[in-house]
């Protein structure tokens, strides 16, 4: 499909034709000391800030100063429902409709919160399925909802596994673990993208599957959200999760997102925890109302949120919306697969990636395993100036982001890391 060639004057050549090239400059790239560019692969952990943060920021900052208070209403944008400023580019990006998502809390008290409402176990029917290499945060997080509601942790956790000598998970194995136990299974549980392999599971065929068998099926999307294509409203998944301050670049320990499917949107009796946040807004300031819940993901808020992060959500998501996660898309597919071009030309008995083959199957992450390497590899790596990940017992996680990585990086990347193996 592509015709890849791996000199440097041809990632030069793929840079000056790159439609999207000019939005590397809207961030700051982070230097070594000596001034130099580093090759930053790591938008998967903590994505890099926009120029345009500051200012977003500091919009809120000069309003608080001016307006104290008053700032709720009279701000430039309004803190009140600042929230809803974020809704409709949010919902784009993960393929939702406005109802269906808010911005609210962080990624691990989400997935809590969205357990209170959908994680409903009774005697019969009360286990949780993950992916066996599921993100640590997830698992303890649903562990410690089975103790919760008074279930064994081990009994009652069943394990997506990859089979023996193979790294990615198979549809079928899920198939017959919901045959033999889809009766006992509350609720599917899985990484939209896994952190690890960078599996991008096929959301909607998991949650038919998990339907049929009558469980609840949620998604945490850290690491799908503003990388991959979600169309979470399609994949008729009852909730989602994600972080905002990987691939939505704004900024370490930011806000998450939240998805709930719009067939709930309206339904008051799920239960749910429950603050003046979650209350009807014409009437949230009477203060003695009844409660009464907003429809949609908005009634799952607690308290008002912190606006100086809501301030980086809308720098990042603004740029989503200018580009759009189309044009984004089709610059990802192509520099990954670049990425992969380069990595095989060392040598499949010295490299493997274990991130699917498939394009659709994947994001932009590469997890590359390299023969008898450990830890001091890519310490070394580091030093050559190449910001990447390294996951315990042996991969590299790579993740070219084409909103701000260019073909350059990626043929850096691997340069450095031939002459270091
Ligand atoms: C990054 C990530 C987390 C981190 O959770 P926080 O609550 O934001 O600290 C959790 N789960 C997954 C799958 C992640 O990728």
């Amino acid at each position: 499909m592509y015709n890849f060639q791996s000199s440097l004057e041809y990632a030069k050549q793929l840079d000056a034709s790159d439609q999207l090239a000019s939005y590397r400059d809207k961030f700051h790239i982070p230097k070594d000391k000596e001034g130099n560019e580093l090759i930053y692969l790591c938008g998967n952990s903590l994505g890099l800030q926009p120029k345009s943060t500051k200012k977003y920021i500091n919009q809120e900052l000069e309003d608080w100063a001016n307006l104290g208070v008053e700032g709720h209403l009279e701000a430039k944008n309004p803190w009140l429902p600042y929230h809803e400023f974020l809704a409709e580019t949010m919902a784009k990006v993960v393929g939702a409709k406005p109802i269906e998502v808010v911005t609210m809390n962080t990624l691990t008290a989400n997935l809590h919160f969205m357990m209170v409402s959908f994680y409903r176990p009774t005697k019969k029917r009360y286990k949780i399925l993950i992916e066996a290499d599921a993100f640590p945060s997830d698992k303890y997080a649903v562990e410690s909802q089975l103790r919760h509601h008074g279930f064994d942790d081990k009994k009652g956790l069943i394990l997506w596994k990859a089979r023996k000598g193979e790294e990615l998970a198979n549809y079928e194995d899920l198939e017959n673990i919901l045959a033999t136990q889809g009766n006992e299974i509350a609720l599917l549980m899985i990484g939209g993208v896994n952190y690890y392999t960078g599996q991008y599971f096929d959301l909607k065929r998991i949650t038919k599957l998990g339907h049929k068998h009558g469980c609840v099926v949620g998604f945490d999307c850290a690491h799908g959200a503003g990388n991959v294509e979600l169309n979470l409203h399609d994949s008729g998944a009852d909730f989602a999760v994600w972080c905002t301050y990987k691939y939505l670049n704004s900024g370490p320990g930011s806000l998450s997102g939240c998805f709930v499917h719009e067939r709930h949107a309206h339904n008051k009796d799920l239960n749910r925890f429950t603050g003046w946040w979650s209350h009807n807004k014409q009437t949230r300031f009477n203060m003695r109302h009844e409660f009464d819940v907003l429809p949609g993901a908005e009634g799952w808020q607690l308290s008002n949120p912190p606006i100086l992060s809501m301030a980086a959500i809308k720098a990042s998501l603004d740029m989503f919306n200018e580009v759009g996660i189309k044009k984004l898309n089709e610059k990802s597919r192509k520099l990954t697969a670049y990425f992969e071009f380069l990595l095989k030309q060392l040598g499949e008995d010295t490299i493997k990636i274990i991130t699917p083959s498939n394009p659709d199957e994947r994001g932009c992450q590469l997890s590359i395993q390299v023969k008898n390497a450990n830890k001091e590899l890519h310490n070394k790596l580091t030093e050559s100036g190449v910001i990447s990940d390294w996951r315990e017992p042996d991969v590299i996680r790579c993740a070219p982001v084409p909103m701000y990585n260019s073909y350059q990086d990626v043929y850096h990347m691997v340069d450095r890391l031939k002459n270091l193996i």
